[in-house]
């Protein structure tokens, strides 16, 4: 049996789980009925109760908590990543650990600036007071998929607990194995401290268990998926008028200019294709080289990318590791077979690895690829560099903008002032100049998120924590002066009276003001 057959196998009340590198089976997962879904929503709702009531002191000493289980069980958690997922070690140390303990160093240390009442000034009202205060919205939803199975699950888990809500989590069917054992440890922290395991929860199943999630009474959806999906769970969450964050897929272009360094650009490129065996929503899926530097930096791409082992880690160290899934392989294959057929010229790799051991597809470069071919508009995900060739900024940041996609991007040049430039014509969430897109990933105080079909909302930084708050603005008297503001019975003079205060106030020119002051002060209407 193959293993789509194993995830597709009827009737679907249980998710059997396999090793992608190994397709040794992991385990069964029961799947989640609407009833248990909306369970799972009440008992959240319950724990967050207290949980909101809680000071910011002692969700840092959660947080701190679940750094120490980060960082502890790390060879643990990487070797279930692996398993779950089929990348490599080394990807799920630095892809999944790092962020981790990165995301929850920043919010130790930051969360609470960004959720304390906020003073703003009271503008004309200078006998109020006025304020931003960040309260929890409630139970968050994280429906979430599969190329980070432990990142993708903490990451959400880290802002909700900041902000005092509790949050339900829909793993990916294809890594709910890994995912139930990371949900459970998670919960263990909480409990740990004191504190009632379910604030986190997982409800597991396919798509059905996701749109039971968004139609939910959740207080607010985190969605990062396809767009097919994200579009189906906007659709469920306008009936209860849910607020969601939509993080989609994207095409990342990474431009390299004339001047910029090869060396440099060719090892980022590195990192931007075959990260996560490309798996990755902000991989490098367009390197648009300029004329001058095309044949060089393909020669060094490819010297770097001939090499690469592939395989399971479990058999010692490999540079790039499988395809989680075997239905990605099928998406990579035909890509790459179409692109050919439109012309694109394979340099390295370009086929699937047929072995009953596990789904792998070689680090693959394709040289003269236009953007006319179908595989420069359609998300990869998988370990495919595709070289195009442009001649100028001008037509770098028409092809880098000529997707429907609007991820990351990257652009190359010794020259700064110019790849700021570029930089900003850019429609993209994120760019990093002379490095890859993700770095800003790293970056914690950075925001995370797309435009265009990648997506709306932000995850991390500030706004991603504030997107799972009621931001409630509060006016109050500066001065307790408890004199009513007489609006009514309306008298005849109010029209003028008024009209002269907005003359005053706004009208331009020492005169306006002048004939708005004497309204003002006339008694007629
Ligand atoms: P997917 O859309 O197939 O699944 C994502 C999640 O949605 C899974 O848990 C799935 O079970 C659930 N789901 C499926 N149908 C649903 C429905 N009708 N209602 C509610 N939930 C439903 O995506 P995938 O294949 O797991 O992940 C790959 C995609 O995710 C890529 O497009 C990638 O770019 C994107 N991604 C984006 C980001 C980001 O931050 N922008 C990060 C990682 C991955």
């Amino acid at each position: 049996m193959t293993t789509s057959a194993l995830h597709k196998s009827k009737p679907a009340d249980q998710i059997h789980c396999v090793d992608p590198a190994t397709r040794e089976p992991l385990g069964s997962v029961r799947v989640d009925s609407p009833a248990d879904v909306d369970a799972a929503v009440v008992r959240a709702k319950v724990a967050q109760q207290a949980w909101k009531k809680t000071s910011f002191a002692e969700r840092r000493r959660v947080l701190k908590a679940l750094l120490s289980y980060c960082v502890e069980h790390k060879d643990e958690i990487c070797a279930e990543v692996q398993r779950g997922s089929g990348k490599t070690r080394e990807n799920a140390l630095l892809g999944e650990i790092w962020p981790a303990c990165e995301k929850l160093r920043w919010m130790i240390s930051q969360g609470e600036k960004h959720l304390k009442p906020e003073k703003v000034s009271s503008g004309l009202l200078a006998h109020k007071r006025a304020r931003l205060e960040y309260h929890p919205l409630g139970v968050v939803a994280a429906i979430i998929p599969w190329n980070y199975p432990f990142q993708n699950i903490i990451n959400p888990v880290i802002p909700a607990l900041m902000s005092g809500n509790a949050i339900v989590i829909k793993p990916s069917e294809w890594v709910a194995w890994s995912s139930a054992q990371f949900i459970l440890a998670l919960r263990k922290v909480i409990e740990d401290a004191g504190h009632d395991p379910n604030l986190i929860q997982a409800v597991q199943g396919f798509g059905e268990t996701g749109a039971a999630l968004a139609r939910s009474a959740v207080d607010t959806i985190l969605f990062i998926g396809s767009v097919g999906n994200g579009r189906r769970v906007v659709e469920a969450s306008a009936e209860r008028i849910t607020p969601v964050v939509m993080e989609l897929g994207g095409k990342d272009a990474f431009i390299v200019c004339e001047d910029a360094d090869i060396e440099q650009a060719a090892h980022a490129a590195m990192s931007g294709c075959f990260i996560n065996c490309g798996q990755n929503c902000v991989a490098s899926e367009r390197i648009l080289v300029y004329d001058g530097v095309y044949d060089a930096f393909a020669a060094r791409a490819l010297e770097l990318t001939s090499p690469l082992r592939q395989g399971s880690s479990r058999d010692g160290v490999v540079d790039v590791g499988a395809i989680a899934t075997p239905l990605q392989l099928d998406v990579i294959e035909k890509a790459v077979a179409g692109a050919v057929a439109q012309g694109a010229r394979v340099l390295t790799g370009g086929k699937r690895i047929h072995s009953d051991k596990g789904n792998f597809f070689e680090p693959t470069i394709l040289a003269d690829v236009t953007p006319e071919m179908d595989i420069t508009r359609d998300e990869v995900f998988g370990p495919v560099m595709l070289l195009m060739r442009v001649k100028d900024d001008a037509e770098a940041i028409r092809v880098a903008n000529g997707v429907s996609y609007g991820l990351s991007s990257s652009v190359f040049s010794n020259d700064r002032d110019r790849a700021r430039k570029i930089a900003s014509e850019l429609e993209a969430g994120m760019t990093a100049i002379n490095d890859f897109g993700g770095v800003t990933y790293m970056v914690q105080g950075l925001t995370f998120g797309g435009v265009k079909a990648s997506g709306y909302g932000r995850m991390n930084g500030r706004e991603g924590l504030r997107s799972m708050c009621n931001i409630k603005s509060v006016v109050d008297d500066r001065f307790p002066m408890n004199r009513p503001n007489r609006l009514f019975p309306v008298a005849d003079a109010d029209y003028g009276r008024f009209s002269g205060v907005i003359e005053l106030l706004y009208g331009r020119g020492l005169s306006k003001k002048w004939r708005g002051l004497t309204k003002l002060l006339s008694r007629k209407s």
